[in-house]
């Protein structure tokens, strides 16, 4: 149970930093309340408020621009798997959405806080940094407010560190929409249901006009280090290939050994990654039907 003296519900953007400029001393922020409620701190380590953001309807809304897509940190994770406007144009966030958690879960959890617990497993980070997403901070600073862009991948520092300054919060994370791409999502953790994950990964894929060879190649890891990550070694060995299966299967076999860098089960994190890589690839390219056969012989 949280555990806050006071409990401050701001209805607007504005209202949020006018409490933000009185407020003297550190607060939480609250959106889903999610992993909050899950952390069970002890008496003592809660800072006296709780500043619960999801009635802010600047900070819940989907917003279509030329080529890209602004949704609002309270966009909850149940909505990618329903709002058309983000299956449409957004549609990795969806198969990370299949896997997570449950739909009581998905109906309040949101992409703010996701991103701002920072777990190095958190299922929609990858899909975000293989977008190249870029998060929109907001805070109050000398009477002003302050805008800041952050991209997704310089956002988380380690475990549930990242580089928000004090007294800043998300406002909206902006993802280009990847049109033509085939996308797929793999999790892996330690039970069947409700499972968080111990690795999780997001690949686009797209093929140049002949659809014989890779165009571009996005691929992010979680849970194989202190943050999740983009493999760009990968991408870039793919980039420009004919596709085949046989190239999928050395890419798959070649690992830097330098890429797991958690400690805990570093053997089977590798593992997990050479089947993900092998199987997010084929599952990709089958979205926009493209089999990866044997490379015909000379
Ligand atoms: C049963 C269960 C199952 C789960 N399954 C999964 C799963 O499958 N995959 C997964 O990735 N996670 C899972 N989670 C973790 C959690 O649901 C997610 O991380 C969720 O996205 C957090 O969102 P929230 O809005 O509930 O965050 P909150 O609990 O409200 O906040 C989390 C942190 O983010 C901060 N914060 C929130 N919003 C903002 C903002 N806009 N700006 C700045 N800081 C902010 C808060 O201060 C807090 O530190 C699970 C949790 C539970 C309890």
């Amino acid at each position: 149970m949280l555990q806050y003296k006071n409990y401050y519900m701001p209805g607007s953007e504005e209202e949020l930093f006018r409490f933000m400029e009185s407020s003297e001393k550190t607060f939480d922020i609250i959106s889903g309340g999610t992993d909050l409620y899950a952390k069970e701190k002890g008496p003592g380590s809660y800072t006296d408020t709780a500043v619960d953001i999801s009635g802010i309807a600047e900070f819940s809304a989907i917003r279509l621009n030329d080529g890209s897509v602004a949704m609002g940190a309270n966009t909850r994770i149940q909505q990618f798997l329903e709002e058309q406007k983000l299956i449409e144009n957004v549609p990795i966030m969806r198969h990370a959405a299949i896997y997570f958690a449950d739909q009581q879960i998905r109906e309040i959890a949101t992409i703010g806080g996701n991103l701002a617990n920072a777990s190095p497993t958190g299922d929609m980070i990858p899909p975000l940094m293989a977008m190249d997403a870029v998060i929109h901070a907001v805070r109050k600073e000398d009477g002003r407010i302050c805008r800041r862009e952050i991209p997704v991948s310089d956002f988380i520092e380690g475990v549930g560190k990242t580089s928000l300054l004090a007294g800043e919060v998300i406002r909206s994370v902006v993802c280009p929409i990847f049109k033509g791409y085939g996308c797929a999502f793999k999790k892996v953790g330690l039970r069947r249901s409700l499972c968080i994950s111990t690795v999780n990964s997001a690949f686009l894929v797209k093929a140049d006009k002949t659809n014989q060879y890779f165009q571009d190649v996005r691929i992010a890891f979680g849970g194989i280090g202190p943050a999740p990550t983009r493999l760009k070694e990968i991408e870039n060995r793919l980039k420009g290939e004919r596709i085949s299966r046989e190239l999928i299967l050395k890419i798959a076999e070649y690992i830097p050994n330098d890429i797991v860098q958690s400690r805990s089960r570093r053997e089977y994190r590798k593992i997990v990654v050479r089947n993900f890589l092998l199987a997010g690839l084929l599952e990709s390219l089958a979205e926009i039907d493209i089999a990866a056969v044997e490379t015909p012989q000379a």
